[in-house]
């Protein structure tokens, strides 16, 4: 018998965890790896954990993030969502577990998601950078993209025009002052 061996696993499975956390989240998924890598320099930004952390199990993301499991509309968003930031802050959330199907494309022969990824990444890197402006962030995404397909990266088939729509549309939003109150 060795006293306390369940001690030391645990301990094991804490340096385990440590040393995770601390690996480059570039890393770990090839297809985000290349949609930073792909990013122009002047929307670069750290690859590290601080500044990009990708989510395998939403669930366990939740415990960890008590506020946002408290409030059902924003958890439920970002459930669903492919990449989000809580605040306007770093760091980018990538929400791989229920996108794992666009991870395994790329991985099989489809390289230009990746161009899409970093669209994607250029947009939340808007909000991450204190701009809450979702006209902003569709802005920034719209432009990287329109970019990549006039450099042939991404297929001519991408449909831009709905991009561009959305960001229209929450351009209208946001410029829309409420209306005043009736006048007595
Ligand atoms: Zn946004």
């Amino acid at each position: 018998m060795i006293p306390n061996r369940s001690c030391i696993l645990l301990m094991t499975a804490l340096a385990c965890h440590a040393w995770a956390a601390g690996a480059p989240a570039c890393g770990e998924a090839p297809l985000i790896r290349a949609a930073w890598k792909v990013l122009p320099a002047e929307l670069r930004f750290p690859c590290d954990p601080a500044h990009l952390v990708i989510i395998r199990d939403y669930e366990q993301f939740l415990k960890a993030h008590p506020d946002l499991a408290a409030n059902a509309v924003l958890r439920e968003r970002a459930r669903h969502a492919f990449a989000f930031t809580i605040t306007p802050a770093w760091p980018i959330y990538v929400n791989l577990g229920p996108h794992q199907a666009i991870a395994d494309a790329f991985n099989r022969s489809q390289p230009w998601i990746a161009f899409a990824i970093a669209g994607v990444l250029a947009h939340e890197r808007v909000h991450a950078t204190g701009n809450l402006s979702e006209a902003a962030g569709l802005l920034a995404e719209f432009q990287l993209d329109q970019l990549f397909q006039s450099q042939r990266n991404l297929p001519p088939a991408f449909d831009l025009h709905e991009l561009e729509q959305q960001y229209r549309s929450a351009l209208a939003q946001e410029t829309t002052r409420p209306a005043e109150p009736p006048k007595p």
